[in-house]
This record gives C-alpha cells, sequence and structure tokens, in this order.
C-alpha cells in the first residue's frame, strides 16, 4: 500500500540546471523531510549539480547529508552551547572543517571562539522575520570579538519573509548595517530574493559576494516534474444509512466507499472542510447531495478529475474516501492522485524515471 512521488527525471534535473545556470552562486537548501524526496537523495543530487556548499535546517542533519555529498555544510539553526549535536560537530574530526555554523548572539560567538579549534561561522543579521540574529549594534560588536580570531568568519546570513513586493529597501538597510560593522566585501548568504532582486543587489553592491539559499524554489520549482499518487486498496458500494467507519457513522446517501493508500503517517491530515460558508456555497452543497452539510470534508485525493471527500478522518495509512453514487469507481489496484505539501509528506517510494 503505497503513497508514491513520481519524478520525471529529465525535466526535474533540467529544471535543477536551469536554477544553477540563473544563480551560479545556489546553495541547495536539504533539511527537514528533504521536500519530499529525502535529505539523502537531495545531497546526491546537489553532488551531481557541482555546487561547493549545501544548506542542513538542523546539526543532526549535517550527518544525514555528509556522507553522500563532500563539499561544505551550512548549518541554518544558530548554534548554540545547548544543542549537543552543534557543541559534538567542534571536535568531530571528519567534520569540523566542512561545517559552517550559523552565529546570532554574541554569548554564542564568545563560546564559539573559546572553542577549540577555529570553527567557520557566519554572522546572522535579525531581519523583520524576527527569527534569529543580531541586531545592528550587535552585529558590530560580533564583528569584533570574531576580529579578535578563534573562529573564521565567513560572512553574514540574512533570513528574509517569503516573497511579498519587494524585499530590497530591507536588504538595502542590512547591508548598509554590514558595511558599517566593517565588514565590506562580504559573503552575504541570503533567502527568499528573487533572481532579479539578486541581480539588481549584485549590480548595486558588487564588492560583495550573494548567496541565495534555496530550497522550495529549486527542488519543487517545476511541479510539472512531480506527480504523487495513492493505491486504490478496496471499495465498497454503500446505500443511504449504511454504517461505516471507526465512529460507526451512516452514509448520508448511497454510493462508494473507497479505501486509498495514505494516511496520518504519511502526513496526510484533514483539510479545511469545503465551506466557504457563503449562503451561496452551502446551496450548492446541499444540492450536490448534502456531502459537505453532512460533515465531510475535503481530501486531498482526487478521483475522475474531481477533489474527493474524506468519509472520516485519515487512518494511520490509509484514508476512506466517499464518492457519490454517480462517480465513475476506480478498481483496487488503481491509482489516484494526490495533491499535498510537499514539507509534509512522508512517502513511501520516490521513483525518479
Ligand atoms: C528553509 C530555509 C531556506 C530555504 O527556504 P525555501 O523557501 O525552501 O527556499 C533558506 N534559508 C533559511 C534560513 C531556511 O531556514
Amino acid at each position: 500500500m503505497t503513497l508514491d512521488l513520481h519524478v520525471d527525471g529529465d525535466r526535474w534535473r533540467a529544471h535543477l540546471r536551469a536554477v544553477l545556470e540563473r544563480r551560479p552562486e545556489l546553495v541547495p537548501v536539504a533539511k527537514g523531510n528533504g521536500y519530499g524526496f529525502g535529505n539523502h537523495r537531495l545531497a546526491r543530487r546537489a553532488a551531481w549539480l557541482g555546487v561547493d556548499t549545501v544548506a542542513v535546517g538542523t546539526h543532526q542533519e549535517v550527518r544525514e547529508i555528509a556522507p553522500r555529498f563532500d563539499g561544505d555544510l551550512l548549518v541554518l539553526t544558530p548554534w548554540r552551547p545547548f544543542l549537543p549535536d552543534a557543541v559534538a560537530l567542534l571536535t568531530d574530526e571528519d567534520l569540523a572543517e566542512r561545517v559552517v555554523h550559523t552565529v546570532g548572539r554574541t554569548d554564542d560567538l564568545a563560546a564559539l571562539v573559546a572553542s577549540p579549534g577555529r570553527p567557520r561561522v557566519v554572522l546572522e543579521q535579525c531581519t523583520t522575520m524576527l527569527r534569529h540574529g543580531f541586531s545592528p549594534s550587535g552585529l558590530r560588536e560580533a564583528v569584533e570579538i570574531a576580529g579578535a580570531g578563534g573562529v573564521r568568519l565567513e560572512g553574514v546570513a540574512l533570513h528574509l519573509p517569503l516573497p511579498q513586493g519587494s524585499h530590497l529597501g530591507e536588504v538595502e538597510r542590512l547591508l548598509t548595517d554590514v558595511v558599517a560593522a566593517g565588514l565590506d566585501g562580504t559573503t552575504v548568504w541570503v533567502s527568499h530574493l528573487r533572481d532579479h532582486e539578486l541581480d539588481q543587489l549584485a549590480a548595486r553592491w558588487p564588492e560583495m559576494r550573494f548567496r541565495p539559499r534555496t530550497g522550495t524554489d529549486l527542488w519543487l520549482g517545476d511541479r510539472a516534474a512531480l506527480r504523487v499518487t495513492s493505491t486504490v486498496l478496496d471499495v465498497h458500494p454503500v446505500e443511504r444509512g449504511d454504517v461505516f467507519g471507526y465512529r460507526g457513522r451512516t452514509a448520508p446517501l448511497a454510493g462508494t466507499i473507497l479505501v486509498v493508500s495514505g494516511g496520518t503517517a504519511h502526513g496526510i491530515g484533514l483539510e479545511a472542510p469545503t465551506g466557504d460558508a457563503s449562503v451561496k456555497a452551502r446551496a450548492a452543497a446541499l444540492a450536490r447531495g448534502g456531502l459537505d452539510a453532512a460533515g465531510f470534508v475535503r481530501s486531498p485525493f482526487s478521483v475522475g478529475g474531481k477533489q474527493r471527500l474524506f468519509a472520516e478522518p485519515p487512518h494511520m495509512q490509509s484514508s476512506m474516501l466517499f464518492l457519490p453514487h454517480a462517480s465513475d469507481v476506480p478498481s483496487p489496484g488503481d491509482v489516484v492522485d494526490v495533491r499535498l505539501r510537499f514539507t509534509t509528506t512522508t512517502f513511501d517510494h520516490v521513483l525518479v524515471s
């Protein structure tokens, strides 16, 4: 019973190459569930692309990527003395030289300066995201601490919110702070800038080197290369009033219960109820047979080109869908399409053609 990600290999690889061509300073991001592909696969893909650095989310993930990609590993989570995996990397014979730590507080930087070896660091500036990072005065202080030795300073990092309008105003302010801190001509590790914004920045700040850390637009940027399918496991015709499911619900009308692969273990959750609470939408729902009025909620599974309703909340590894009577009913073994968030889904197989 499988929930599978099918990748059109030629198309996907062509897209990856095209992104690298537009962004020669690209730093692929491999973290979390590996954007649905798995971090091990992304690590090998990054090696195939020929980039010199991969960004990982956490210090633990360094160990997942390192055997499959032999370049540098930038850790996006800021280094903290209370994260055991972060501390362990400092004295790891094989990895200490390859890992670049993100630092966002002066205390952490002081701890790294005092640590064995000379850890490689980038200083994160706090952006309007307010996630991590130094204030402008904090950055000046950090540059002084780093300048005294004990660490190798490899640039500054800015984590910008997702694109809405232009980021350039904010980036310009942050770069002014970078220069004020004495880091003219450093490497600036950025996220979520569009190609034209990167081009404009490179033109306006020619002494800086911009390195875009990119995950979604790289791995998932060509959705047409990706297809997710689930397998029909069982089919049960029901009459109105028939009882089904863990909760002993009754079918609100005649139709079919379809059992498909894919459940909570894959990251499939209940989606928002279908309403659209407008009177018109509700009237339309009732006219459709009262399914959402009966409390059925939308599922990510499509059958016959239509997104279908869960008959009840997804189970651990499968889901029950309700198809109203007139629908074309697939057979066990058929596959149906699924639309879901790649960053929250664990696939049974990733099949790259
Ligand atoms: C996840 C992450 C990225 C990549 O984000 P995408 O939206 O997947 O491109 C870049 N920078 C930081 C700090 C991140 O945590």
